[in-house]
């Protein structure tokens, strides 16, 4: 099937392909980008006043199957990532069992094919059954498919764990990606230590939590020369360490989510366990050490932790209900509100930390570039339309949303996986 996209404003943050252009699609591949294409047996997408780029790439969700299908499943997360205007995620292997063996890797595979949306990269764990104790065959891991390892969810406490993984790891050329936070300082704690957390008289996640790990796997991943990839960033001292270490020339890269750059722990006052995640929503100075990453491109990548839960368990009290928050159907409109409409960033260094990078980051070259001869994954955008947040649309299990009956700005309107449309927007 041939498809042309006609007069879309082409952004590539890597060519510079840029302007109102066509594009034809043929066999799954972007065939022709240029002025005025014709070819009356294509199926045409007008594109005149939207922007279209390289499909988003999310490298970092929780789509909970399999052992949490309450939650959500691989294909309902898929749909989901599709209609955020994301063409590829990486979904974490914190599920039960966990994605620690080949035969894991392989059902999250087989699972993905089934679904009809965004294609899913399984990360596998680092550690057997996440329990930080023995490492996993990486070799094997990768061969089945695995784009990367991580514990994220039960992060890595025993570096001694870490530093082998990271040796074994580096040798399979994967990425280890690492949540940082020190397990007996955070414990089970809802939210950031502070003002807030004083003033629900509840103890609190310091940020020094996370910034000690930051610190003990940069210096790992120094001393190893593995790549190191730290998740969901939070505060301004954990950019600063990203930001000397990467000065030194060491393999390191992190992302942040849009709650990072959005929220402050406040929210937790107005919304309660729905503003809570880990690691918590931090100060209004930590917000600003985010913004500040995003733009000096120390902060390499925007993910969104995609976090599904029922609606039962986030209506526990706050220290009692689960940590986390979907994002896949949020994500560009969320980043455009907060980074392009205020002046902060471009579109084409937003979109670079949504679609490229995460894919270089994953090693699967070619991905998240929209150029001749490239996989045609696509989204179509409309970045300035307005619309206001309704969880009752999504297409995820999920709703524990906190940008819930907010205003954003940023709408998508297809989503093309391989020349083939896997999201359009309802009229
Ligand atoms: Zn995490």
């Amino acid at each position: 099937m041939k498809l042309l996209i006609r007069q879309g404003r082409l952004v590539d943050p890597v060519g510079g392909i840029g302007g109102v252009l066509d594009i034809l699609i043929e066999d799954g591949k972007v065939a022709v980008i240029g002025s005025d294409i014709r070819e009356p047996s294509a199926r045409v997408i007008d594109a005149s006043g939207l922007t279209v780029c390289a499909g988003l790439v999310d490298m970092h969700v929780h789509l909970r199957e399999p052992g949490f299908e309450y939650k959500e499943t691989i294909a309902s997360g898929a749909r989901a990532a599709a209609a955020g205007g994301f063409t590829a995620v990486a979904c974490m292997p914190n599920t039960r069992p966990t994605i620690d063996t080949p035969e894991g890797v392989s059902f999250v595979k087989e699972r993905a094919a089934l679904a009809g949306g965004a294609q899913v990269w399984p990360i596998a764990a680092v550690s057997k059954g996440q329990r930080g104790q023995e490492v996993n065959d990486y070799e094997a891991l990768k061969a089945a498919g695995a784009v990367a390892l991580s514990d994220d969810g039960v992060p890595v406490q025993n570096a001694n764990l870490l530093r082998d993984a990271m040796i074994l790891a580096h040798r399979q050329g994967l990425t280890v990606l690492s949540h940082c936070e020190d397990a007996d300082m955070v414990q089970n704690f809802a939210v950031n230590e502070g003002r807030v957390s004083r003033q629900l008289r509840i103890p609190g996640r310091p940020a020094i939590a996370e910034e000690l790990q930051v610190m003990r796997d940069a210096m790992l991943a120094e001393e190893t020369g593995a790549a190191l990839h730290i998740c969901h960033i939070s505060t301004a001292k954990s950019v600063a360490i990203v930001r000397r270490f990467k000065r030194k020339g060491v393999a390191i890269t992190c992302e942040t989510c849009p709650q990072y750059f959005t929220f402050t722990e406040d929210e937790v006052l107005r919304q309660g366990a729905l503003a809570r995640v880990n690691p918590p929503l931090r100060t209004p100075a930590d917000v600003d050490g985010i913004l500040e990453g995003l733009k000096d491109g120390t902060i390499d990548a925007i993910a969104t932790d995609h976090a599904p839960h029922s609606a039962e368990e986030k209506a526990r009290p706050l220290t009692e209900a689960p940590s986390g928050m979907i994002g896949l159907e949020t994500a560009l409109a969320a980043s455009l509100t907060a980074l392009y409409h205020p002046g902060a960033m471009s579109l084409s260094d937003i979109l670079r930390r949504m679609t490229v990078t995460p894919a270089c980051i994953l090693r699967m070259p070619g991905k998240g570039r929209l150029a001749i001869g490239s996989d045609a994954d696509l989204v179509i955008f409309d970045p300035d339309e307005a619309w206001t947040v309704d969880p009752e649309r999504f297409l995820s299990q999920a709703r524990n949303t906190p940008f819930a009956g907010k205003q954003l700005k940023g709408k998508v309107k297809y989503t093309i996986l391989g020349g083939e449309i896997i999201y359009k927007e309802e009229a």
